[in-house]
């Protein structure tokens, strides 16, 4: 019979993983509580149009990436390929922006028909914040603060923060217009996305990831030489805020992000041992889109995290985000030792052990040996014996201490000791 497989590009998480990324949405949330934003949880099917209205039709994932599909209604749905929009929908639909400053985050699956590869996948993992009625940069600051202290959560090091200004509206259109007047002699040596975006959205060709593209572009007219006053004056408070803070960061001045709704503020996090795939938080400020999408002008900035890539670079990093293996591998012998381990193993949960307890048949010798198998710190063992004396054994596992047999009244405490390491 033919295999059914996961989709490809959608993968399961198996333990290690899974681990990995728990401890990871653990510390964002405690990170993202400590700065004072609340979290949001939307929808995973959203309205076509809501993500056409607002990531760009031009962009990749508008024009050949999107999930969409027809439903029962004949109405076009599409499954989120990011989270902003669905935040900034979610905020007007409930008046979130109305006399009030929001700071939301959300995480969850967000789904791309791209090519898979390391890095890259059709259903990924995103943790994102963003935040909605603040114009001035102190705000884009904090936001790329909370990221920075979620490395530092999490112990990870070598991130390198890219920042660039993508300026006004009207900045943009007098660069566009160079850029155009630039790469037009340039036109038969371009690739096709970018021979085509020439007409449609010439800003996006610096987001090409062709490499001999990249190459022409090393001469292009920088960005930076057309921004409007207050963008610069924004930009350089946003340096200071960081400089402040002992934030590191680059300005990279081709850096402009691959969705159409982004203004000022650009920013990534990029770790190079990652290869290809090596952006692992992508944001910036999208004073536009509140208005773009029938809701009151409301200026806003947010950032998103890619959890699949986050996971390779704490493994790359070596972190043992705590290991996988249990406290206290419980083996029992006979049906009463079995009712009471029960007990006791929920007792043992209650105050925050790990506790694997043996199932199934087994003798003694062999439940001896999967306990050494588990990992787990010490065994315990009850047998008719330690019934009858309503003593326990302690068995260390991974020291070589004798194994000695206590009062189950004194179980805790012995175990308190024999764990703290
Ligand atoms: P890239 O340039 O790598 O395609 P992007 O600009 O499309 O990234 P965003 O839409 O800004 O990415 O998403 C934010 C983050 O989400 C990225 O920096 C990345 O870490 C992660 N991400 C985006 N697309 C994928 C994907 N297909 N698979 C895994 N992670 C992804
Ligand atoms: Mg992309």
């Amino acid at each position: 019979m033919k295999l059914i497989k996961a989709i490809r590009g959608m993968n399961d998480v198996l333990a290690e993983d899974a681990k990995i990324k728990a401890s990871i949405e653990n510390v964002c949330q405690q990170v993202f509580t400590s700065f004072y934003f609340q979290k949001i949880e939307t929808p995973i099917v959203e309205k076509t149009e809501l993500f056409a209205r607002s990531i760009g039709a031009d962009t990749d994932i508008v024009s050949k990436e999107m999930y969409t599909f027809t439903d029962r209604n004949g109405d076009s749905l599409t499954l989120r390929p990011e989270g902003t929009a669905c935040c900034v929908r979610a905020g007007i639909e409930h008046g979130l922006f109305y006399n009030q400053q929001q700071r939301l985050w959300y995480s969850g699956p967000m789904f791309r028909h791209e090519r898979p590869q390391k890095g890259r996948y059709r259903q990924f993992y995103q943790i994102g914040a963003e935040s909605y009625g603040w114009a001035t940069p102190d705000i884009d600051a904090e936001l790329i603060a909370m990221s920075n202290a979620i490395w530092q959560a999490l112990g990870l090091t070598g991130i390198e923060l890219q920042i660039n200004s993508l300026g006004s509206t009207q900045a943009r259109q007098h660069y566009k217009e160079a850029l155009v007047a630039f790469l037009e002699p340039l036109r038969d040596q371009l690739d096709n996305d970018s021979k085509r975006r020439l007409e449609s959205n010439p800003l996006r060709i610096l987001d090409s990831k062709v490499p001999e593209t990249q190459k022409l572009l090393l001469d292009a007219p920088n960005l930076s030489d057309y921004l409007d006053d207050e963008s610069v004056q924004e930009f350089e408070n946003l340096q200071a805020y960081l400089v402040a803070q002992e934030i590191n960061f680059v300005i990279n001045p081709r850096l402009v992000r691959g969705l159409d709704y982004y203004n000022k503020t650009v920013f990534e996090w990029v770790y190079p041992n990652l290869g290809a795939q090596a952006t692992v938080c992508a944001g910036g400020r999208y004073d536009g889109l509140v208005e773009q999408l029938g809701g009151k002008a409301t200026p806003a900035v947010g950032f998103a995290m890619g959890v699949e890539r986050l996971i390779e670079l704490i493994k790359d990093q070596n972190k043992q985000l705590s290991q996988n293996v249990p406290d206290i591998y419980f083996i029992s012998v006979g049906q009463t030792s079995r009712l009471t381990a029960l007990k006791i193993a929920q007792n043992l949960r209650q105050v925050g052990k790990i506790v694997q307890l043996h199932c199934g048949e087994g003798s003694l010798k062999n439940q001896i040996k999967r306990a050494d198998k588990s990992g787990a710190t010490v065994a315990l063992i009850l047998g008719e014996d330690e019934i009858n004396n309503e003593q326990i054994i302690i068995k260390p596992l991974l020291s070589r201490n004798e194994q000695q047999s206590i009062a189950q009244s004194e179980l805790l405490t012995s175990l308190d000791t024999l764990l703290k390491v």
